[in-house]
């Protein structure tokens, strides 16, 4: 089917009006009109090439809100006209062990990203969210909930699930002690989340002038992490502490904060950190771990959570044709906290 995108064509070009086609549904896709789309760090990465592997014309998003249009005749999970959601991912080989246990996101054979991904039949390079239309099997879609705010809750696709999953993993519960890293569009999910689980929460910042913005979010405390006293009285505090950091940085002044057993997950920066010490590691018994976005049975689990407790992402709308002057503000973390495409601004050049 032929559909609109917003694409770059090469890294230093800035996104603009692109006219491709789906593919026809299989007979266990479905056709889905897109209605918002999240804009997520890793879209803007994606389209300037900072990886490194980008294929060009590239359409990013994969935080994506829409409805039912079309449907192969196998479909069983969804009809026309239901309100759905895809995410980071649309495949996987869907056999192996981490498949089988709903772990679609760490498949043996690599899942396939919903862009920057190569189609399992016909190896096309798949383009994402950015888009009126797009055409997913229907393993890799979510059901949206009633009463979660359509035109919110896309950031919950990358940053929601990318923050719930830990939280999952380490058994966040009432009474947990988490400390979140950086307050962007992944960190003011994890608050919301940890908050959403009954957990005692406190955002870890360089300078003390989050902290109504903290309070704002449900946060109980900030922790200045320039602040040695502070730092030096909240030894062994945490249970798990969420690094949502982007970009390359130091480690080691949080390692004393976690307790015995407590584990720091990075979820923000793909790459080296500064060179972390294994002192508190060894004699605190402490761990630091990375973790990916999260199956689609967890996505769920974590759409379903956020309609129950009404948590959202806090959002600023923009229309497709000022996402150029987005990704600038993003590159400053001029954002509060993640910016959403309403897609119905998506019109031909
Ligand atoms: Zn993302
Ligand atoms: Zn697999």
């Amino acid at each position: 089917m032929k559909t609109l995108g917003f694409a770059c064509t090469s890294a230093d070009a800035p996104l603009a009006p692109f006219s491709f086609e789906r593919r026809a549904p299989r007979s266990n896709d479905i056709v889905m009109e897109i209605l918002y789309c999240g804009v997520c760090h890793s879209d803007l990465h994606w389209a300037r090439n900072d990886w490194g592997w980008t294929v060009f014309p590239a359409i990013p998003g994969h935080e994506i809100v829409g409805r039912v249009i079309g449907l192969g005749p196998d479909v069983t999970k969804f009809k026309i006209g239901d309100h759905v959601a895809v995410g980071c991912m649309v495949d996987s080989c869907q056999h192996c062990d981490q498949c089988e246990k709903g772990e679609e996101q760490l498949c043996r054979e690599g899942n396939t990203g919903t862009y920057g991904g190569f189609d399992r039949h016909t190896k096309e390079h798949t383009l994402g969210g950015y888009s009126k239309h797009l055409v997913v099997r229907e393993e890799f879609v979510l059901r949206m909930p009633d009463g979660l705010d359509l035109a919110k809750a896309a950031p919950l696709l990358c940053a929601g699930i990318t923050t719930w999953s830990p939280l999952k993993t380490w058994n966040v519960g009432p009474g947990s002690r988490v400390g979140v890293i950086g307050l962007g569009g992944l960190g003011h999910m994890a608050v919301k989340l940890a908050v959403g689980l009954g957990a005692h929460v406190t955002v870890l910042s360089r300078t003390p002038d989050k902290a109504a913005d903290a309070r704002a979010l449900g946060a109980d405390a900030l922790l200045v992490s320039t602040d040695e006293d502070a730092m030096a009285k909240a030894a062994d505090g945490f249970d798990l502490i969420i690094d949502t950091v982007p970009v390359k940085h130091d480690l080691n002044p949080y390692m004393p904060l976690l307790d015995v057993d407590g584990t720091l997950v990075i979820v923000g920066q793909i790459g080296p950190v500064a060179e972390p010490s294994t002192i508190p590691l060894v004699l605190g018994r402490r761990r630091i771990a990375g973790s990916p976005i999260g199956g689609i049975r967890e996505t769920q689990e974590m759409l379903d959570f956020c309609a129950e407790k009404n948590i959202l992402p806090d959002c600023e709308m923009i229309r497709m044709d000022e996402i150029n002057e987005a990704f600038e503000r993003l590159e400053k973390s001029d954002v509060r906290y993640r910016f959403v495409i309403d897609m119905a601004t998506l019109q031909a050049a």
